[in-house]
């Protein structure tokens, strides 16, 4: 029988997994299929509920479902529960446990984009959604000394701050208000900046001015595109990452809990270039600014598309 693994998310329709994961199978003959499920709040746990059942591997949990999963799973890896964010579900029999990958793979793109150089101890991060917990608790993790998140909403970057208070004790992790002056000063004292916005997902918009950044900079943006933010760090001198590595490494890692198998990196490197270069272009499937809690127009269900995409 076929095994199915889903991606759960509002929307999903540009999402960049299926194409990765469903290589993957392929490669290495596991019979498998990876289908898009568009799900709106309102249906999220009636879908979660359906993978309790024999036929599913698992699943990937995506924007803006990953910390509304959270209790409706049975169990949590450390790393799921300290961020309070999963995008993965593997099966223990009927049993449903999260994890979040996000952290291996920012690991990974955080590692090659300091290269040899001693890695820094200060970073800026722009956001607090999903993705910049898994970011955050990463520098936490990489014994960083001080590290400033600023957020649209002051509010949800002062929750994610109190989330790590214990995880982030020998540390300095504040919450700022997101103005410019402020992200211009501190910035200044910091060696990295993360971009955890969607802010140049779909426009060609950058979060911060040019004009402040700097050659000694390492800028990374999670977005999987030379945003115009990387494109201006650039031109400053900066050394620069987009969302590919993190992008690539997160789907390896939750490949290898489904199956048991090392993934094939490469093919799926392959098949995300090929999907970006056909017009797919979301890490998460999102265009910013979308409604999250309007219903779905249709369920994209069983989107071999993704697959084929
Ligand atoms: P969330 O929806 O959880 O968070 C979105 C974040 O962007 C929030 O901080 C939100 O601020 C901010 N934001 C959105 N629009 C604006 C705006 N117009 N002005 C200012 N801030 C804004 O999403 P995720 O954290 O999951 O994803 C964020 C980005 O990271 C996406 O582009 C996603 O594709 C990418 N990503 C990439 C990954 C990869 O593997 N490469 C993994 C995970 C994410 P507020 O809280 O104030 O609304």
């Amino acid at each position: 029988m076929t095994k199915r693994v889903v991606l759960i998310g509002h929307p999903v329709a540009h999402s960049l997994s299926g194409a990765m994961h469903q290589a993957a199978f392929e490669k290495l003959g596991i019979d498998a299929r990876y289908e898009l499920w568009d799900k709106a709040p309102g249906g999220l746990a009636e879908a979660i509920t359906e993978l309790r059942t024999e036929d599913f591997l698992g699943a990937n949990i995506t924007i803006p479902h990953k910390e509304r999963v959270v209790p409706l799973v049975d169990r949590q890896t450390d790393e799921a529960h300290i961020t309070g964010a999963i995008n993965t579900l593997t099966k223990e029999g009927r049993k449903l446990v999260g994890h979040n990958t996000d952290v291996a793979g920012f690991k990974f793109a955080l590692d090659k984009a300091v290269g040899k150089q001693k890695m820094p101890r200060t970073a800026i991060v722009l956001g607090a959604g999903g993705g910049a917990r898994a970011i955050v608790y990463g520098l936490i993790r990489e014994q960083f000394q001080r590290v400033i998140v600023f957020n649209r909403h002051l509010h949800r970057a002062e929750a994610m701050v109190k989330n790590f208070s214990k995880s982030a004790a020998h540390m300095d992790l504040r919450a700022m208000p997101w103005h410019e002056s402020i992200i211009e000063a501190e910035l200044a004292k910091a060696k990295i900046l993360i971009n955890a916005t969607s802010i140049g997902l779909t426009s060609d918009e950058s979060p911060i001015p040019a004009e402040i950044l700097r050659q000694d900079l390492l800028v990374m943006d999670l977005i999987y595109a030379q945003t115009r933010l990387l494109r201006d760090a650039a031109s400053a001198g900066a050394t620069t990452a987009d969302g590919e590595l993190m992008l690539l490494h997160q789907g390896a890692a939750a490949f290898t809990l489904w199956t048991g198998q090392p993934a094939p990196i490469d093919v799926m490197h392959e098949a995300l270039a090929a999907a970006r270069e056909h017009g797919l272009r979301s890490a998460e499937g999102e265009p910013a600014g979308v409604d999250v809690d309007a219903e779905p127009v249709a369920d994209a269900g069983a989107a071999d598309a993704a697959a084929g995409a």
